[in-house]
C-alpha cells in the first residue's frame, strides 16, 4: 500500500506540517481512495482561528469533510456502490465522511444521522488506524460496509466536494423541515451552505424564497440560486427591522420554513421572530456557536417546531448528486471552487479562504485543495 501526503493540524493557530503516513491494507469491503478535491469549509476556519468552543479533538489530526477522490483500491468482495452499480478503480465516489455504527437504536430506525456511536474524521487522531481520516491529505479510507456513491459523468471535479457535507446538510434539514409544496421560506445567511438552501428550497416547489444576508454578493448569487426576494442587513440593520421585513414578504403571517445557516446564535432568535404560527424553525449553522437564551413561552404560544439538524442519512448523497445533474443549467452550482490549490499550499490556502478582519470582497470565496 501506498504512504499518502497528510496537511497535520497540530494547534490552532500553528501552521499545517506536510507528513508522509501510511495507507491501511484494505479489508475485504472495504476501499482506499485517492482524494481529489477538499474544500475549505467554515467549520474548518473556526477550528484553524481556535474560535468559540469548538470540542477539544485529538491532536495531530487531519482535516477536510467536505471532499471527494477516486477509488484507488477496492477490498476483496466489493464490486459495486450502494446502489449496487458497478464500482470499479478509478471511478469517482460520494459519500458520508461521518461512520454511522449501523448496529445501534438509532441507525436500526435508520437514523444514521442521530447515531450516537457515529465516527467522524474529527474524533480519531493521526496516530490511530487506519491513518486515513481527511480529506486534506492523499488517501481516505472507507471502512467495509460504508456507504459510497458513483459520481454521474455529467459533473465537474469540482461541483462534489461540497455534496457530502455543505449540499447534504441542507437537502435534509429541508427534507425534515419540509411540509408542503408552495411553503413560503427564509434562509438566513447565503455562504455556502445558505445558497445551497435557496437553490434546494426553490427546486423543492417553495413558492418564496427569501434571503437574508450582509453581503450584495452573496446575495446577488443567491438570486441567481433561485431568490425570490433578498433582504440586505445593510438596508435592515436590525434584528426588528429584518422581522418586520419578513412580515410584509409573507402577508403579514411570517414564513412556514425559516433555515439558520449563519453560525451565530443571535441569528437563531432572530429567525424564530420570523416563523409563522404553527412554523418550522431549521437549525444548522450554529453548531459551534454560543447560547442564547430562549423566550420560552413565545416558542409555545406560536408553536414553532424547532429542529436542530446535524448530519444526515446516507441517502441523502444520491439525492444530492442527482438535484446537482437536474439543476446544472438551472443554478450556478456545479462550479463552486473560486479557486484550487494543490496540498502542499494549504497554508496559503487556509489564508486565502479567511475573511475575518478583510475587507468584504476581497477574500476568496470558496477555496479547495486538491491533493
Ligand atoms: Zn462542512
Ligand atoms: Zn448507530
Amino acid at each position: 500500500m501506498p504512504n499518502g501526503l497528510v496537511s497535520v493540524f497540530t494547534e490552532s493557530g500553528q501552521p499545517f506540517e506536510l507528513r508522509e503516513y501510511p495507507t491501511p491494507e484494505v479489508e475485504p469491503g472495504g476501499i482506499l481512495l485517492k482524494n481529489t478535491g477538499a474544500m475549505i469549509c467554515g467549520s474548518e476556519l473556526h477550528m484553524w482561528r481556535g474560535d468559540g468552543d469548538t470540542k477539544p479533538a485529538p491532536k495531530p489530526r487531519v482535516l477536510g469533510h467536505e471532499f471527494t477522490g477516486v477509488v484507488h483500491s477496492l477490498g476483496e468482495g466489493i464490486t459495486a456502490d450502494s446502489l449496487r452499480r458497478p464500482l470499479k478503480e478509478g471511478d469517482r465516489v460520494a459519500f458520508p465522511f461521518f461512520f454511522p455504527c449501523n448496529r445501534c437504536y438509532h441507525c436500526t430506525r435508520g437514523e444514521h444521522h442521530a447515531c450516537a456511536y457515529r465516527q467522524r474524521r474529527n474524533s480519531v487522531g493521526l496516530d490511530e488506524y487506519p491513518y486515513c481520516d481527511g480529506g486534506m491529505a492523499q488517501y481516505f479510507y472507507l471502512r467495509p460496509g460504508h456507504y459510497v456513491y458513483r459520481v454521474p459523468e455529467e459533473l465537474p471535479d469540482s461541483a462534489v466536494p461540497p455534496v457530502n457535507c455543505a449540499l447534504s446538510q441542507v437537502l435534509f434539514g429541508l427534507e425534515r423541515g419540509r411540509d408542503h409544496f408552495g411553503d413560503t421560506v427564509v434562509i438566513q445567511g447565503a455562504g455556502g451552505l445558505g445558497v445551497y438552501a435557496t437553490a434546494v428550497a426553490h427546486d423543492m416547489g417553495a413558492s418564496q424564497v427569501i434571503v437574508i444576508d450582509g453581503q450584495p454578493g452573496r446575495l446577488e448569487m443567491a438570486r441567481r440560486c433561485g431568490a425570490t426576494d433578498v433582504i440586505s442587513m445593510r438596508d435592515y440593520p436590525t434584528p426588528d427591522s429584518r422581522v418586520e421585513r419578513v412580515k410584509e414578504l409573507t402577508g403579514g403571517i411570517g414564513a412556514d420554513v425559516v433555515v439558520e445557516v449563519v453560525g451565530i446564535a443571535a441569528a437563531t432568535l432572530e429567525g424564530i421572530e420570523m416563523v409563522r404560527t404553527n412554523g418550522r424553525y431549521i437549525d444548522i449553522g450554529n453548531i459551534g456557536g454560543g447560547s442564547i437564551t430562549m423566550p420560552a413561552s413565545k416558542v409555545i404560544t406560536n408553536q414553532v417546531q424547532w429542529l436542530g439538524t446535524v448530519h444526515y442519512n446516507p441517502w441523502i448523497i444520491e439525492s444530492a448528486l442527482q438535484f446537482l445533474v437536474r439543476t446544472k443549467d438551472r443554478y450556478p452550482l456545479t462550479d463552486v471552487a473560486s479557486h484550487v490549490m494543490p496540498l502542499e499550499k494549504i497554508n496559503e490556502a487556509f489564508e486565502l479562504a479567511e475573511w475575518q478582519g478583510k475587507e468584504e470582497g476581497t477574500s476568496a470565496q470558496r477555496v479547495m485543495l486538491a491533493p
